[in-house]
């Protein structure tokens, strides 16, 4: 949905709260699809702060399914995220704006806002649990699930003296 605040602007001490329906299926990251499990409405407060300046102050939840780094299970993710932004239409010239901006045309794009929001708080790392241990190498069994019998040391000699000095290290 866009949300004109060219009106905001033109308006002193406008201000508005919008329930917006979000129908994006999917985050997208680097090419990676994330689908939503659970999604609220998105709750967006405009208000015109004076010289040319909206600020949105809103409310979104949303369940990510992304899965464990080690064993790609699926794990859901919960996003409680506080919208808290200053839109300055004096300085920002459409040409200057990022990829990423929200703001389309003196519109708020308000998936892009959403998309801008998940970016800034995604995980750098997501486990099923801290201790996942992870897929076989191998024959990609989940070795949560037990062990599967690979012989996952036959490293090439040079891997298998990295792994004695570590060994060692341990043992110290
Ligand atoms: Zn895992
Ligand atoms: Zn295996």
């Amino acid at each position: 949905m866009f949300i004109n605040i060219s009106e905001f602007i033109s308006t002193p001490l406008k201000t508005e709260t919008f329930k917006v329906p979000v129908d994006m299926q999917v985050y997208e990251l680097n090419g990676d699809c994330f689908p939503f499990r659970e999604k609220s409405e998105l709750i967006l407060t405009v208000s015109n702060i004076g010289n040319r300046k909206v600020h949105l102050e809103g409310h979104w939840e949303c369940i990510l399914a992304v899965p464990c780094d080690r064993c790609l299970k699926e794990v859901a993710v919960p996003f409680h995220i506080d919208v808290d932004e200053d839109v300055d239409l004096s300085a920002e010239r459409q040409e200057d704006m990022s990829d990423d901006s929200y703001v389309e045309d003196s519109s708020i794009n308000t998936d892009a806002l959403i998309n801008h929001e998940i970016l800034i708080r995604f995980p750098m790392k997501t486990l099923c649990k801290d201790n996942c241990k992870g897929m076989c190498f191998k024959c990609g069994k989940d070795l949560n699930d037990g062990e599967c019998g690979c012989d996952r040391a036959s490293l090439d000699p040079r891997m298998a003296a990295i792994q004695d000095i570590f060994k060692n290290f341990k043992e110290v």
